[in-house]
């Protein structure tokens, strides 16, 4: 039998979202998905959540570019600093 697609949204109404973290963007900013509904989430500048929405994706493909970019120069500087 097949399984109508409202379930998971009804027990998402009844019990709320169970998220899980699917991606860290930075330290601060992270993305979720509901184990249940697949709604997504992530966090915006304000430290709350938010639904993500294309345009949060693409700040956050942004924020985590410069986010890598960062700790692979600090990741550089330790190794460099350690051997000297
Ligand atoms: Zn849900």
């Amino acid at each position: 039998m097949k399984k109508p697609n409202s379930i998971p949204k009804m027990y998402c109404n009844l019990f709320g979202h169970d998220y899980q973290v699917t991606k860290r963007v930075t330290y601060h900013v992270k993305e979720y998905t509901c184990k249940h509904c697949k709604t997504e989430l992530t966090t915006n500048s304000n430290g709350s959540l938010t639904e993500l929405t294309p345009k949060f994706k693409e700040i956050n493909a942004i924020l985590e570019r410069i986010h890598n970019a960062r700790t692979q120069r600090l990741k550089n500087k330790n190794l460099s600093s350690s051997i000297n």
